[in-house]
């Protein structure tokens, strides 16, 4: 059976990877979160102290690019991939606050991009691949042969991200979450090099109102009529 690359884009919280993963499963595809990729840079840089508060040091960033190395070790286990930089697991590490209020900085940096760009399409060669992101079908994989761009309204999104981050982080407020949402999606969509936007030839898919069923039964209709063309 052919194998095909689908890319998903969108903003922040519309349940790309959820879906991304379901897709992957279905197909028996690679899952690739490269947002994990640019929130395990974001980490890196954390603990280095390149950023303090308001201060980034963008260039001992990029001196030490060749340094940070990150990559993806399938656990049988638990049947997900953990996420590694360095020889250090981060899953959890790269999904708290403190990360998520730096990565857009950290992503919008070119030589970073580049660095991850270039692993990203490393993963793709063989096709058998569901990425999401959000320069996914515009620069990672511009020939995608299926390209889906998420929206949903911001309430909707924070709910949902609020309550997944509730189970590791009780202090957290819905407003904290919305305004993070809301300000990574500003940075993403307005920096210079491969901002956040929907391809010409993407298809946008609003799941305000759909179930996690309701929108994985709509997409693998396209994902099938687009094995079988
Ligand atoms: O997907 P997730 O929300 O975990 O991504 C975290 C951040 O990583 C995004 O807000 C964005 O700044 C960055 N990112 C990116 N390009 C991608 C994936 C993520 O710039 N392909």
């Amino acid at each position: 059976m052919k194998k095909i690359i689908i890319a998903i884009d969108g903003l922040s919280s519309t349940g790309k990877s959820t879906l991304a993963k379901q897709i992957a499963k279905q197909l028996n595809y690679i899952y690739v979160d490269s947002g994990a990729m640019y929130r395990a840079v974001a980490l890196y840089a954390l603990q280095k102290k390149l950023i303090i508060g308001e201060e980034f040091n963008k260039l001992k960033m990029i001196e030490a690019l060749p340094s940070v190395k990150v990559s993806f070790v399938y656990n049988k286990k638990l049947n997900i991939s953990d996420v590694y930089l360095n020889d250090l697991k981060v899953n959890k590490a790269i999904r708290s606050m403190e990360v998520s209020n730096v990565v857009s900085v950290v992503a919008a940096i070119p030589q970073v991009r580049q660095q991850l760009v270039k692993l990203q399409q490393q993963m793709g060669i063989q096709k058998g691949v569901v990425m999401d992101g959000r320069d996914i079908g515009s620069v990672v994989f511009p020939n995608a042969d299926l390209k889906l761009y998420m929206t949903a309204n911001a309430g909707t999104r924070a709910k949902r991200r609020y309550d997944e981050l509730l189970t590791s982080n009780s202090n957290l407020s819905l407003q904290e979450v919305l305004d993070n949402i809301n300000l990574r999606d500003h940075l993403d969509s307005t920096r210079k090099d491969s901002p956040l936007l929907k391809s010409n030839d993407a298809i946008e898919f609003d799941n305000s109102q759909l179930s996690k069923e309701q929108q994985l039964e709509q997409i693998m209709e396209l994902v099938n009529s687009c094995l079988d063309s």
